[in-house]
């Protein structure tokens, strides 16, 4: 009798276990019908990798390195080297630095940016490692929709036209906006852009409404106009931001406009890494620290 319960409750610890591991090494690709929304800590830059609830993966930007493919490797399974779509907002060093290399290594598919002539270094290695990709090259302008599958849908917002050929040398209020939707869930992706854009943004009569705001520039004081909290009247707000930077990110401005309407915040330099996870109904909030 003894030992016929000794061996049940084995039995019980190495479920367990099993269920343990089997959660906590989940991957990438487990097609779960959940959205997850990796806001990886890189350092000052943005690099936000989205894996619908299907199991397409989308990566917004790269950061201001290399960081970017370690976390990808910790993150997808170790034999997935194709990624479904590369979005880069705009192309300033701490968002296009990292998504070059992450070309280098992934099969990329899909490729969303604006094809504009900027006289950059890394601009031209970018465009040539786009070049080399073959990838189907997405324009982004406000209005466009791009399914992700099982009613996950990623929504331009922002900039209002083709860029295609324009010069640049200052590309923050160009950036790419993104809303990502799941049933119920909404996250707003707002790149770099500043008061300019947001002004635009809420001109152009779109539903701002989320859930949760990538806070754009990283907090700088330039960006996240009441206006633009108002519209967009998030629970939740992230910022991706390199402890002790030089900017000067976040700054106390912004930090206050966030604590004054109320809204969660987490920020990469503080929390690392922050994990956003919904079933389309509701969602959960993880840090890695
Ligand atoms: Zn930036």
């Amino acid at each position: 009798m003894q030992s016929k319960q000794l061996k049940l409750t084995h039995l019980v610890i190495f479920l367990c276990l099993f269920v343990f591991a089997f959660s906590t090494h989940g991957t990438a690709n487990q097609k779960d019908g959940l959205l997850k929304i990796y806001f990886f800590d890189v350092g000052q830059g943005d690099a936000i990798f989205i894996e619908a609830p299907n199991g397409n993966q989308v990566l917004v930007d790269g950061g201001p390195d290399n960081a970017v493919v370690q976390k990808l490797g910790e993150t997808m399974p170790f034999y997935d080297k194709d990624i479904d779509m590369v979005v880069l907002t705009h192309s300033d060093a701490d968002h296009i630095t990292g998504l070059i290399e992450v070309l280098e290594r992934y099969d990329v598919e899909k490729i969303a940016y604006s094809n504009i002539i900027r006289r950059s270094a890394l601009y031209n290695a970018w465009q040539e490692a786009v070049a080399e990709e073959g990838a189907d090259i997405i324009d982004p302008v406000a209005g466009k929709i791009i399914d992700l599958g099982n009613g996950a849908t990623l929504t331009i917002l922002h900039p209002t036209e083709s860029l295609i050929g324009k010069v640049l040398e200052k590309t923050n209020n160009y950036s790419v906006v993104l809303m990502l939707k799941y049933g119920e869930s909404e996250i707003l992706l707002t790149g770099d852009i500043e008061a300019k854009a947001e002004r635009q943004i809420i001109l152009s009569g779109a539903n701002l409404d989320a859930d949760i705001l990538k806070v754009a520039h990283h907090g700088s004081k330039t960006s996240t106009i009441e206006e633009f909290l108002y519209e967009v009247s998030p629970q939740v707000a992230v910022i991706q931001v390199g402890a002790k930077n030089r900017y000067g990110h976040p700054t106390q401005e912004v930090l206050n406009r966030l604590e004054n309407f109320g809204m969660k915040l987490y920020r990469t330099d503080v929390d690392g890494g922050v994990k956003v996870v919904s079933d389309g109904v509701n969602y959960l909030v993880n840090t890695v620290k």
